[in-house]
């Protein structure tokens, strides 16, 4: 695996795939890396020749009280793990590559920034788009992988790159949860075992919804029901049943359902969500 932190580096390596005509994938992320990264790895070799993963804590898309400074860092571990599934190249910048001196975008969003996580987290798309678009103008790849675990994330970035008429083929790689039910996370590594025991509530509430909803139940009464459930639990921040492709209310016209959540447990914010066809649709 190549390693690179220059971005002029990483593009003449780049290049020189391009000029075999070799096609790129690619997966970002912040590192601490688990499964459900690996997953996406694995995901992006079946889409090109070339994988190019990137590990960048990125500063902007953290709030004032958020855990920037601690994020976690496994940098050597991250790095076997990525030998270990035959990435070609790691980009492990520093912010002032990323962002050099007299750097500046203002990525306009559509109004699904500011609701459900952008609600709670003011900006955080904003510096998501920010990086991804600066990331995709670095690495140039063909085609882009991103989990559905951060779905309002997802459809920001597919929303991004239709706007801004990107050619990058965006792709999305499904939730890889513990057995317990808990979706992975980096930020698992907060929660105590106790707290991890109590986390797994978040998916199996969610999951009570939907059984519910699929079982003809009354949706208000469902929420309603998961919102005490998980208040039981922990600090509710959200739980909302959207249509998945708007993340609006749900319509005659919705064919895909959105369950989405995100709740306090001490200092770790879980967010979870469960995306399924609507019956007789
Ligand atoms: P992060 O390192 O948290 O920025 O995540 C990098 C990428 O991995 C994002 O596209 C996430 O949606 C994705 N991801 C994080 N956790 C999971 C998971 N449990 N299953 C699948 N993808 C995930």
């Amino acid at each position: 695996m190549h390693i690179f932190n220059d971005v002029v580096k990483l593009q003449l390596a780049l290049d020189s795939y391009r000029k075999k005509n070799e096609t790129i994938a690619f997966v970002p992320t912040m590192g601490g890396l688990h499964e459900g990264h690996l997953s996406l790895v694995r995901l992006a070799k079946q889409k090109a020749d070339k994988v190019v993963v990137s590990i960048f804590v990125n500063p902007t898309q953290f709030g004032e009280n958020e855990d920037f400074d601690k994020y976690p860092n496994t940098l050597s571990n991250d790095k076997s793990l990525l030998i270990d599934n035959e990435v070609d190249v790691l980009f492990n910048p520093d912010a002032d590559r990323v962002y050099p001196d007299g750097f500046a975008t203002d990525i306009k969003l559509d109004s699904t920034e500011g609701i459900l996580c952008g609600a709670s987290r003011p900006g955080h798309f904003q510096g998501v788009a920010q990086v991804v678009k600066r990331l995709f103008d670095i690495v140039k790849p063909d085609v882009a992988i991103f989990g559905q675990k951060d779905y309002q994330q997802l459809l920001i970035i597919k929303q991004m790159v239709k706007n801004l008429s990107l050619d990058i083929d965006i792709k999305s790689g499904d939730i890889v949860r513990q057995k317990s039910g808990l979706a992975m996370s980096t930020r698992n590594q907060y929660l105590s075992t106790n707290e991890a025991i109590t986390a797994a509530n978040l998916y199996k509430i969610l999951n009570e919804l939907k059984q519910g909803y699929l079982n003809n139940q009354q949706l208000d009464l469902l929420i309603n029901q998961a919102k005490k459930q998980l208040e039981h639990h922990f600090k509710l921040d959200y739980i909302e049943v959207l249509d998945a492709n708007t993340l609006r209310q749900i319509t005659d016209n919705t064919h895909e359902i959105a369950i989405l959540s995100a709740v306090f447990l001490g200092p770790v914010r879980l967010i979870d969500n469960i995306i399924f066809r609507r019956k007789n649709v």
